[in-house]
């Protein structure tokens, strides 16, 4: 039996985790839960599920959640330090990582330290911190099993075939819900929060609606599969049935194909290298009878330029793009900002930061500062 820590239990990908490990019975257990804020549901499975622990990051709920765990030996930990601290312990086995932003990557880091698997949906953390990440696990002896659905699918493909022998990776991308429309500048949150395909929490579905999550899931596969930009394209792909493909040196194009269901790749990231039943609609290809294709016109989605920008530019750059994107989400979240400012600006911030090359921790994390601040600027200015 596997114990698995699963972080942002409540969130849209901690919940598939929650139910895969249901599926998958005996196997699994989640032996530690953590949430934000979400002190209802945090509860609800903790009650369920029985874990060692749980930690709310928030403590502004905390007496309610003491109450609903008064009596059931739930160990309770609190704060950010409260995420590493499961990460570290050495009863997880396995930590699921479904925090968003870059919060998820103290601890990443904390586990892989430890030698231990990441199942990982946290892309900004390879985003701001992956050559680090990489290095930590090759040094820790480590395993890092990609979460993010594209990043699976390629994950998949290569199978550990050797780097040298592909000649593309191909990311597919829905196209986000304004596939079809020109004018950003005045569309809706409401609108920017409906995907056309999947249910997602809010910061990665307006990256979805302006390209940025493509942007950071460039950036994410060149630290994950050590593959240099040039070979990496995207393809826009609307029925999301072909969750990536990867081209190889002989022309043979091998891709991954399913029903679009996130619990199929956090399945594939707790059982690897092995495969068991799954709770996804098995995939009928008479029923589809057609899948479309289309190139990514640069105009129409400049967040896609921008990550091939950022990783031109190297070092801190990566993490300068993240958190300007960050901080740009939520202003326009809080309607400071219209959806088409987004990469506005951080085209702006990527231009004027002057990148520090192989950075330290310390270094990414003062360009993550100084990226938030850039971004307020033209915030402001508006
Ligand atoms: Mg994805």
């Amino acid at each position: 039996m596997k114990r698995v820590a699963v972080l942002g239990s409540t969130g849209s990908i901690g919940k598939n985790a929650l139910l895969v490990v249901e599926n998958l019975g005996k196997e699994f257990t989640p032996i530690a839960l953590s949430c934000f804020r979400n002190v209802e549901l945090l509860s609800q499975q903790a009650l369920q599920f029985r874990p060692k622990v749980v930690v709310l990051v928030n403590q502004e709920h905390l007496p309610f959640l003491k109450e609903k765990l008064k009596g059931t030996g739930i160990n309770i930990l609190t704060g950010k330090e409260g995420l590493c601290e499961i990460a570290e312990m050495k009863e997880v086995d396995l930590l699921l990582n479904g925090i968003m932003g870059s919060a998820g990557f103290p601890p990443t880091l904390a586990a892989i330290r430890k030698g231990k698997r990441v199942a990982l949906a946290n892309k900004e953390t390879l985003v701001s911190y992956g050559q680090i990440i990489m290095e930590e696990t090759i040094k820790n002896k480590a395993e890092i099993i990609p979460v993010d659905s594209e990043h699976s699918a390629i994950f998949q493909c290569l199978n550990g075939r050797e780097k040298a022998n592909v000649k593309k990776i191909m990311l597919t991308s829905s196209g986000g819900p304004f596939r079809n429309r020109k004018d950003l500048s005045n569309v809706t949150i409401k609108e920017t929060l409906n995907h056309p395909v999947w249910r997602m929490g809010k910061k990665i579905s307006v990256d979805s609606a302006t390209m940025m999550n493509k942007a950071l899931e460039i950036i994410e596969a060149h630290f994950l599969f050590g593959i240099p930009q040039e070979k990496i394209s995207v393809v826009i792909h609307p029925e999301c049935i072909i969750h990536s493909a990867v081209e190889f040196v002989d022309g043979t194009i091998i891709a991954q194909l399913s029903n679009p269901d996130m619990t199929l790749p956090i399945q594939y990231a707790l059982t690897y290298p092995e495969r068991r039943p799954s709770i996804t609609k098995t995939l009928d290809l008479t029923e589809i009878s057609t899948l479309t294709f289309e190139s990514v016109v640069p105009t129409r989605f400049p967040a896609v330029s921008l990550a091939y920008l950022a990783l031109k530019k190297g070092g801190t750059t990566t993490a300068v793009l993240n958190a300007s994107n960050e901080f740009l989400v939520d202003a326009f979240l809080e309607q400071k900002i219209s959806l088409d400012k987004i990469t506005k600006i951080i085209s702006e911030v990527i231009d004027k930061h002057s990148p520090i090359k192989e950075p330290s921790i310390e270094e990414i994390q003062e360009a993550e500062k100084w990226a938030k601040k850039e971004a307020e600027k033209y915030v402001l200015k508006k």
